[in-house]
């Protein structure tokens, strides 16, 4: 078969050629896989810590290749590569310290105090499928990848085939950290061909992309019975408070809704503004937006890079377009910026948005965002949570209000304070998608579990519970009803 060409779209240079991969070359990996999990499973979990940490501190001393492949594939900000390095970096850390405690056997409370010693074990699930998409694909290859071979499997990883030279970066650090061969491998290819056949070979797979492929590939691990989880799209919205510090807010909002130019699962969408804030906000922010600096540069000047490609920049602007035919009016950008190259458009502001315009429900996934002014905090949350979608959300006010009002959001993440990223580098709690968004959880105790299954040992101890010779069943209901009600009293 013909290769996959590689391509920057920011620059237009050719980056390399990568070899698409067919359905047997694939169910080829996966066998290979299946033996390299049998030992990878035996090895120490000490040592699989240390090959993690190894890992970690490559990242952060090789990261200037990393930068600039990551900025010549996507085309995005050095910043918003930056996010990718330390994301995989703090993902290592953890996995390589939360593994071993979670793969630990653990003493559950027996069916009877004493006389029943129950423990929960974990083995890994075998071998795990990931699907990775192209905004962010250094680190939504390598970090899926991470938790699942800390907890002992091997992975077999399709990347998005415009962004196929991050993943096997990732593969490539993760050997030269001592990870044995065949428990890290990239297939590439398209996702009809190899994505397809790992959906159907996977013990469990892991997906980040469309809510459409999601569903696709759901249907797939259902008829399987094969664990899935996948992250699906979002429209997220951002609310500020009257009381938000107005000083911290605009960088802080500009950076919510432009970060890897808006190509983010958990950027912002959609701000909902206080009326009492509206009139200092609004006009501080869209000059925020229209002084920001795009370029194609591989340093930290710019505060935007591209978009993926010249086809996705066409999708937006004709979102854009729709919604300003519908009667929107465009407090900044809103057109392309052919002079940088085909890929880039301007960080775009919105208001008066209709209902109707596809742009006001669906995600844009590109730098653009939509204002709107509301009465109240009510009108907000209510606004925010009339989604199909809930991935994550962001609040700016003072900490308690923030609090508060996060409470009351339908989203698996939320910020106060910050656009996306303290709550996803909170590595210890779950993110995942509640609707649209997706199923299952990465990040946090689940994260990890999921690529294992339980099981549960219970030794019972002098009598059996469901009766034995020695005792009639009429004495052992009356004994067991006994320990039952007194069961009620010290057991809770
Ligand atoms: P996509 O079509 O779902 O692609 C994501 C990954 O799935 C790619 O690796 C793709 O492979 C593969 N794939 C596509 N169809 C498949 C199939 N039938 N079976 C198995 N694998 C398949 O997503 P996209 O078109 O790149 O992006 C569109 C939308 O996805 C965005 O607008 C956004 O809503 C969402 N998205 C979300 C995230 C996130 O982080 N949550 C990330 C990216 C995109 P190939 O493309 O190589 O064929």
């Amino acid at each position: 078969m013909s290769p996959i060409t590689v391509t920057s779209p920011s620059s237009g240079d050719h980056l390399g050629e990568v070899a698409e991969h067919s359905a047997a070359e694939t169910t080829a990996a996966f066998v290979a896989a299946r033996r390299a999990q049998r030992q990878w499973q035996e090895t120490a979990v000490t040592r699989r810590k240390q090959i993690l940490l190894r890992l970690h501190d490559a990242i952060l001393q090789r990261q200037d290749e990393i930068l600039d492949l990551i900025q010549r594939e996507t085309g995005k900000s050095r910043a918003s590569a930056f996010e990718e390095v330390m994301d995989v970096a703090i993902t290592a850390r953890h996995c390589a310290y939360a593994a071993g405690r979670l793969l630990a056997p653990r003493r559950a409370r027996g069916a009877l105090p004493i006389l029943t010693r129950t423990r929960v074990e974990r083995d890994p699930v075998g071998v795990v499928g990931v699907i990775a998409p192209w905004n962010y694909p250094f680190s939504l290859a390598a970090s899926d990848a991470i938790a699942a071979i800390a907890m002992g499997n091997a992975v077999v990883l399709k990347p998005d085939s415009q962004t196929p030279l991050s993943a096997l970066k990732a593969a490539e650090l993760l050997a030269d950290a001592g990870l044995p061969e065949h428990v890290f491998q990239v297939v590439t290819g398209s996702g009809r061909v190899v994505g397809q056949a790992i959906a159907h070979e996977c013990d469990y797979l892991m997906f980040t992309g469309s809510t459409a492929t999601g569903r696709e590939l759901a249907a797939i691990a259902g008829r399987r019975l094969i664990g899935y989880s996948a992250e699906l799209g979002g429209k997220n919205p951002l609310i500020v408070a009257p009381d938000a510090d107005l000083a911290r807010t605009v960088p802080g909002v500009r950076a919510a809704c432009f970060s890897n130019s808006g190509q983010l699962c958990i950027s912002a969408e959609r701000i909902y503004v206080h009326r009492d804030i509206a009139e200092r906000f609004i006009p501080a922010f869209v000059d925020a937006v229209a002084s920001m600096r795009i370029s194609g540069g591989l340093d930290w000047e710019a505060d935007m890079g591209s978009l993926i490609s010249a086809q996705h920049c066409e999708r937006v602007a004709g979102m854009v377009d729709d919604a300003v035919r519908g009667g929107a009016r465009v407090l900044t950008g809103g057109r392309r910026l052919p002079d940088l190259g085909p890929a880039f458009y301007a960080p775009t502001v919105l208001a008066d948005v209709p209902e109707d315009a596809a742009l006001y429900r669906e995600e844009v996934f590109g730098p653009v965002v939509t204002v709107e002014v509301v009465d109240s905090i009510a009108t907000a949350i209510e606004r925010a949570n009339d989604t199909r979608y809930g991935l994550n959300a962001s609040v700016w006010a003072k900490p308690a209000t923030g609090s508060r009002i996060a409470s009351r959001l339908h989203a698996s993440t939320v910020n106060v304070n910050e656009g996306f990223s303290a709550a996803w580098a909170s590595m210890d709690a779950p993110m995942g998608g509640w609707k649209d968004s997706g199923l299952g959880r990465r990040h946090g105790a689940e994260g990890l579990t999921k690529y294992t299954e339980s099981r549960t040992v219970a030794v019972q101890k002098v009598a059996s519970i469901s009766g034995n010779a020695l005792v009639p069943p009429e004495t052992l209901a009356k004994t067991v009803t006994l320990a039952l009600r007194w069961g009620k009293r010290i057991i809770r």
